[in-house]
């Protein structure tokens, strides 16, 4: 799998706070020109088989997927994991573990909101969701864009359900170690996902990659619909620096939400190692269709 390969190892869907289906999402992968997908929903890999199939119907190479919730430093830092067994028993239960506090979150999260005015947020936070162990803080911040109280997501993280603002509930997920360990053990690699987005001091940083790398991680996300420019080249000298392979996926969630369509990044610096390369043997390759004569 070459280096210029049109690879999009981040994206999600309704199993969790994404708005297509597995099937549409492949579709607009395919149309946009990916060779390479993954779909990676949050605490998640329901959509695991949907969405290989679905690849595989457009003729188009599936990776397995997932972005697990991790708290690191006190913040929480998401770890995708990309090419392992989808029906590994361990992995799993590691997800439904970390998928567990979400229910009672999300109605500490509406407590919170009622109290700063905003009533009925539970109930209309779980009009959008399809999968009930998977409510999220995008599930609300919906609801708040659809009523009115906000006028676009952005602002309803600036203003509620992120740190010292009404709606927000901290949370404990995973353990780094444990998340590296589910996806490595699973047969699969660990990618740090969008290192930028994290706000980390450089000591922090240094101690993320290190004890990422002493868990068995493998990767991180260098572009990513998250970065700048900047931080693509940022996170390509981390890359080398820690001797990890560089991913590069949209995060795309909603053709009305998300800035960064599926497959439209630029390709990665060409002297970093693709993570396709260490995931060669995983590809889950789509049937040779028949030559026409
Ligand atoms: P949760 O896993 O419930 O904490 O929700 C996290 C999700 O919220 C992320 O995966 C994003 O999809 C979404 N999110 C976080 N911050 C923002 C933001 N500033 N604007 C839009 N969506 C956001
Ligand atoms: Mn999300
Ligand atoms: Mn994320
Ligand atoms: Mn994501």
């Amino acid at each position: 799998m070459p280096q210029s390969l049109n690879a999009d190892l981040h994206c999600h869907s309704v199993v969790s706070d994404g708005t297509l289906t597995p099937e549409q999402l492949a579709a607009r992968a395919h149309a946009n020109g990916v060779q390479l997908w993954a779909l990676t929903d949050h605490d998640e890999i329901g959509g695991q088989h949907r969405a290989a199939a679905a690849a595989h119907a457009l003729g188009m190479d599936y990776l397995t997927g997932t972005e697990i919730s991790v708290t690191f430093a006190n913040t929480t830092v998401h770890i995708v994991g990309l090419g392992f067994d989808a029906d590994d028993a361990r992995l799993a239960q590691g997800l439904a573990a970390t998928r567990g506090g979400r229910g009672e979150r999300a109605r500490e999260i509406a407590r919170q909101l009622a109290r700063a005015g905003i009533a009925g947020t539970y109930e209309g936070a779980l009009c959008y969701v399809e999968n009930p162990e998977l409510i999220s803080r995008t599930h609300f911040a919906r609801y708040l864009v659809e009523t009115g109280v906000c006028r676009d997501m952005g602002e309803v993280f600036r203003k509620y359900l992120t740190e010292g603002k009404p709606g927000y509930v901290p949370h404990r997920w995973a353990a780094l170690g444990h998340a590296v360990r589910w996806i490595r053990d699973a047969g699969g690699v660990a990618v740090i996902a969008h290192p930028a987005r994290y706000r980390f001091t450089a000591n922090e940083e240094y101690a993320l990659f290190s004890e990422f790398r002493q868990h068995g991680g493998q990767g991180v996300e260098v572009v990513t619909g998250s970065h700048t420019s900047a931080e693509y080249r940022t996170y390509a000298a981390m890359a080398q620096e820690f001797g990890l392979a560089a991913s590069r996926g949209s995060d795309f969630h909603s053709p009305d939400e998300s800035h960064t369509d599926i497959g439209t990044l630029p390709g990665l610096p060409a002297h970093l190692t693709p993570v396709w390369e260490l995931l060669d043997h995983r590809i889950l390759r789509a049937p040779q269709r028949p030559v026409a004569v």
